[in-house]
């Protein structure tokens, strides 16, 4: 499932391509993608803004809010959904669900299993999700350790929680706990204003990293060009039980926690 790094590197690269274009058609092919909302017409509006909210890619739209029209489109990737730039629209690309045709190229958004999913909103603010971002300048070590209150959960299981912060999944909450030097079974309130700072440099860290190798992939994951990302080469403890630490050399220990793989240095992580 992609997480913040890999929606926030199809944001990045589609942004370029798309800002500015017209919609010349937009057709979706998959009932199942339409649902029950009302499938506005894009003809002739054109993208004002492509960016990332939590992890989803958020597609603003020009328009006449007061007319009805909603200005902005929520796509969640899910499992195995990609948005493809293509440049010459006819490129071939199969489980295609939904297609933007400009009057030169065309993006696609193509998905084998079908779980990504379309919402459409009125006003920005809407479509934000409930937590705080991490790469947003507003969470501060101090808004961190606010935020990490006097919850008796435990750090992993609160780092995957969407109300909190959003955007992070199974493999940056392990790997930003190995940065951090925290225990993954940590209560996540017992964490001291030094813990929330280092939490705070690990998360930026790990995620910029990410971003800057086109996020990770592991089976599914492709970018808006159609290429898988980088980042699984550089990660330090996930999908690595039984390795050694690349810190210390004890072998990285594979958990369960919530029907999730956690991995973890017990030498290094406290
Ligand atoms: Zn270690």
């Amino acid at each position: 499932m992609p997480e913040l790094p890999e929606v926030e590197t199809v944001a990045r690269q589609l942004a370029p391509a798309l800002v500015g274009r017209r919609v010349r058609r937009f057709e979706i092919l998959d009932p199942l993608l339409r649902g029950k909302a009302r499938v506005p017409s894009l003809a002739g509006r054109a993208i004002r803004e492509v960016s990332r909210s939590g992890k989803r890619v958020l597609v603003e739209f020009t328009g006449r809010a007061e007319g009805g029209e909603p200005l902005w489109l929520a796509i969640h990737l899910r499992m195995t959904g990609r948005l493809l730039w293509c440049a010459r629209s006819a490129e071939a690309v199969s489980h295609v669900r939904a297609r933007w045709t400009f009057d030169r190229g065309a993006l696609i958004f193509a998905d084998t299993r079908r779980f990504g999913t379309f919402s459409w909103y009125q006003k920005r603010e809407a479509a934000e999700p409930p937590g705080l971002d991490p790469l947003a300048t507003g969470t501060t070590p101090r808004a961190l350790g606010r935020l990490l209150g006097k919850s008796s959960q435990c750090l992993k299981a609160w780092l995957l929680r969407q109300d909190r912060l959003t955007g992070l999944g199974n493999i940056y909450a392990s790997e930003i706990l190995f940065h951090a030097r925290l225990s993954p079974f940590r209560a996540a309130g017992s964490l001291g204003p030094e813990e929330h700072r280092r939490l705070h440099a690990a998360m930026r860290r790990v995620l910029e990293r990410a971003i800057a190798n086109c996020g990770t992939t592991f089976s599914d994951f492709q970018d808006a060009r159609g290429f898988e990302g980088q980042n699984q080469r550089f990660l330090a403890v996930y999908e690595r039980g039984g390795e050694r630490c690349r810190r210390c050399r004890v072998p990285v220990e594979r958990v369960v926690q919530q029907q999730r793989s956690t991995y973890y240095c017990p030498a290094c992580q406290h």
